[in-house]
């Protein structure tokens, strides 16, 4: 693994904490307090991060919190999920400029979900007020089956619409050449969740769990998000639980999506309604049980529906052991359950959630750890797609500035130039402008 330096180190250290102190990162580091002063210095002078402000303390004033500079450049996500297409427009920090969202049978035409995408980012981008040529790279999240290094989706739960789509070049096309980033949905997700947690809790590694309609995670180890060998860390969603179990849309048997995401709790249901076991939610989806919702299931659950209840309940004990697995595997000192159906539901899976890991972890794993609900809004998705983008631009603009500094052995003195990606190539320069 090519060994980072300590500039990286330290960017990358704000970048995930959102904010810090110069004591905290040496000691984060495990490096002197003059070396890390002299990294910042340099960050500084090279615009990727800036001060926020000085701190009072009992000895006066001090060097304050340190954060990555939003004025970088901007940033366009895209989330493409089953039901709905989503943009947002953000600064280099994630922070949310315009979102606009449209629901999208995405899985039955590529065609239908590129014009949703234009349609969504066009007015994202005008409640943002920024014009798409400010826009430095987009960012796109998508829950179907991807090859990162051709940036093509191979497939999406069987839909032959999605066999070997070259997305990332028709993503491309659609917004004028832009250079995009495609990335694993759920990893957006967590980014976008990391980044809305407390700066201070301390935990470095986190398991970030997305339910939704389908199931994913996203794993920070030690402060950095893991990809894995293939970009498929995180697959939560396709544990097998139970070799007996439904069938899963990835072809398997009782993977823990086929007990939890937001369609099979549906489709069990729905089975149930048509055999007659639940007179209350038939009556609820008026004889029609296709059009079964999952608002539908949670108010016959608040209504002691035992049908509903069961399936609320099994949904909670497959993800329970799935995320315990994972803990077994990850040892994390904290898990998040995020995602629609994880926020809606709450009051009927995390406290169920929570007994099943502390019932089936070793104690040395889950005596620490902490089990919460994460935030949930709804332009999360391509806040987290946006800053994927803005990750990808900050390896690069971190890679350039090292190697100048290598090459003249001294600092580079890019202080005079109003925004650092003026170090990047002069064709996007000229993009940018
Ligand atoms: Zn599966």
């Amino acid at each position: 693994m090519k060994s980072r330096s300590l500039e990286e180190a330290v960017f990358w250290a704000v970048f995930y904490q959102r904010e810090a102190l110069r004591a905290t990162l040496a000691s984060h580091l495990g490096v002197s307090l003059p070396s890390i002063t002299r990294a910042v210095h340099r960050l500084l002078r090279w615009g990727l991060l800036q001060e926020a402000g000085a701190t009072l303390s009992v000895r006066g004033r001090r060097p304050g919190l340190l954060r990555v500079n939003p004025h970088v450049g901007l940033f366009l996500g895209l989330e493409i999920d089953r039901h709905r297409v989503a943009s947002a427009v953000t600064d280099f920090s994630g922070a949310p400029l315009g979102f606009s969202s449209a629901p999208c049978h995405a899985r039955s035409s590529v065609q239908s979900t590129l014009i949703a995408c234009k349609q969504t980012a066009g007015r994202a981008l005008e409640l943002a007020g920024v014009p798409l040529e400010r826009v430095v790279r987009i960012g796109v999240g998508h829950t179907g089956t991807l090859d990162w290094a051709t940036g093509r989706c191979l497939a999406w739960d069987g839909s032959p619409q999605w066999r070997d789509v070259p997305l990332r070049d028709l993503i491309r096309n659609a917004f004028g050449g832009k250079e995009v980033t495609l990335d694993d949905r759920a990893r957006a997700l967590a980014l976008a969740q990391h980044l809305s947690l407390p700066a201070s809790s301390g935990h470095s590694s986190t398991l970030y769990v997305h339910i939704g309609s389908g199931i994913g995670a996203a794993i920070f180890l030690d402060g950095t998000l893991m990809r894995g060998a293939t970009q498929g860390a995180g697959e939560i969603g396709h544990l097998v639980i139970d070799p007996h179990g439904p069938q899963c849309r990835c072809g398997n048997r009782g993977c823990v999506e086929a007990f939890a995401s937001t369609e099979a709790v549906l489709e069990r249901v729905r089975g149930k309604i048509r055999a007659g076991a639940s007179p209350l939610l038939l009556r609820l989806c008026a004889w029609r049980p296709e059009t079964l919702t999952l608002a539908l299931v949670l108010a016959a659950a608040k209504q002691q529906d035992p049908v509903a209840l069961e399936a609320l309940h099994e949904a909670a004990a497959a993800l329970g052991m799935g995320i315990a697995n994972a803990v077994q595997i990850l040892n994390p000192s904290r898990v998040v359950l995020c995602g629609r159906f994880a926020y809606l539901a709450r009051e009927y899976l995390f406290e169920p959630v929570c007994r099943e890991i502390r019932r089936l972890c070793l104690p040395t794993l889950s005596r620490e750890l902490e089990i919460r609900l994460g935030h949930y809004r709804p332009d999360m998705g391509p806040c987290g797609c946006a800053l994927l983008a803005a990750e990808h631009v900050a390896s690069e603009l971190l890679r350039r500035y090292a190697d100048a500094a290598v090459g003249a052995n001294r600092l580079p003195c890019f202080h005079s130039e109003r925004n650092p990606l003026s170090v990047l190539e002069p064709d996007r320069r000229s993009r940018l402008a």
